[in-house]
Order: structure tokens, then sequence, then C-alpha cells
């Protein structure tokens, strides 16, 4: 499948905005967005000029698309999908993309970033339900528990990340047990405990044209 190749923090310094792509980097000096916060590009500086209307909308998707590694068509169908059900559609698109399987390994601490995350999961690391899952943006549900399978227990990558996030918390929707390696949905994210700064209403707005 089609994705970005690109420098990543390329990235953030387009969207003004930490998007942690790049796992322990994201937390040092290092990060390009605490050196030189400005959009990429001779015109960079030029670019910080005020948005607003369909500018400030298109920014906004563009922060969430890219934070979670969804290319456009692929975002347009979360879209959809949410669009389709009760509830507020901004809040619901969000909750889609924070329950892709990738999404919960990096936020159960197995991964120092979502790339990092994704392919674990496409290496065949983890379980879902006890049942092998390699597709990224498989989709969880509340009651679902993942594990890291017995043989990448030891494997470094998921070892060095789960020492290098430990401390920085589990968000309240996840349960984690660090000795067995098992983490489970308990329940579905609400707004507030989905810590990224966006508007997404402005995403409802702009595909709702
Ligand atoms: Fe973004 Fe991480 Fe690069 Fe900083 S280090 S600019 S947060 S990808």
């Amino acid at each position: 499948m089609a994705r970005y190749n690109g420098p990543v923090c390329r990235l953030c310094r387009r969207e003004g905005l930490k998007l942690f792509l790049k796992g322990e980097r994201c937390y040092m000096d290092k990060c390009a967005i605490e050196k030189r916060n400005v959009p990429p590009g001779q015109q960079g500086k030029a670019r910080k000029a005020k948005l607003m209307g369909y500018g400030l909308q298109l920014r906004e998707k563009q922060k969430v698309k890219r934070t979670y590694g969804v290319l456009e068509n692929q975002f347009r169908r979360y879209f959809e999908s949410a669009d389709r059900q009760r509830g507020i559609t901004g809040e619901t698109l969000l909750q889609l993309l924070e329950c892709r399987f990738d999404n919960v390994i990096y936020r159960l601490g197995l991964a120092t970033s979502r790339p990092q995350a994704r392919q674990l999961v496409r290496h065949g690391h983890f379980f879902v339900n006890e049942r092998r899952v390699t597709i990224p943006s498989y989709s969880l549900r509340v009651g679902d528990t993942v594990t890291v399978q017995n043989k990448s227990t030891k494997n470094v990558s998921i070892q060095h990340a789960i020492e290098e996030v430990k401390g920085r918390g589990i968000p309240d929707w996840l349960t984690f047990d660090g000795e067995k390696l098992s983490g489970k949905v308990s329940s579905l994210p609400t707004r507030e405990q989905i810590n990224l700064p966006v508007q997404e209403q402005l995403i409802v707005e702009l595909y709702s044209k």
C-alpha cells in the first residue's frame, strides 16, 4: 500500500505541531519543532500567516491524517463511516482512528511511535484475542485483548519501547499488564482522553461542503 516515504519532521514543521512520528527523538531537544518551528521551504516563514476558512480546515485534516499515518482515500472512508454513526461525527472520527490496531500498540507503549507500531504489527508480533493480526488498520473493539506473541517477548524493539515509554502513562480507556505484556480495550476513548490538539469540527465542515 502507498505511503509517505519523505522526511517526517518536515510534516511536523508544516503543521507547526509535534506529530510524534520519530519515537524517542520527539521527546529530545533534537526535535525539529523544538529547534526550528518554521514551515519547510524557502517561503516557510511567509507561510506562517494566519489561516482562515478552507485553509484552516485543510490544515486540521492534514494534522490528523499525518498523526495517524493515514492516506487521503482511507481517511475519507473513516470520515464516511463516522458520518453514518450516531453521535458527534468529529469525535467518532477520532475514536475510529484511535481504535486502529497500530495506534493501540503505540498507546500501550509497545512501540515508540505509530510508524514503528505499524511495522511491528505487519511483522506479526502481536495477537488480538489470541489470533495473529498483521493489519495495522484493524479496528479494535471494547473487550479486545492484545498480547505480544511468545516468540516476540524478547524482541529488541518491543523491549526498548517498553523501557522508553515507561512513565509516560497509558490512556484510561486501555489497561496493560506489564508482566504478561498484554493490554485490553476497556472502553471507547472519549474526546478528553484523546490527547490531540485539533479542531475536528473543522474536518467535518471540510468534508460536508
Ligand atoms: Fe515531529 Fe518527532 Fe521530528 Fe519532532 S522529532 S519534528 S515531533 S517527528
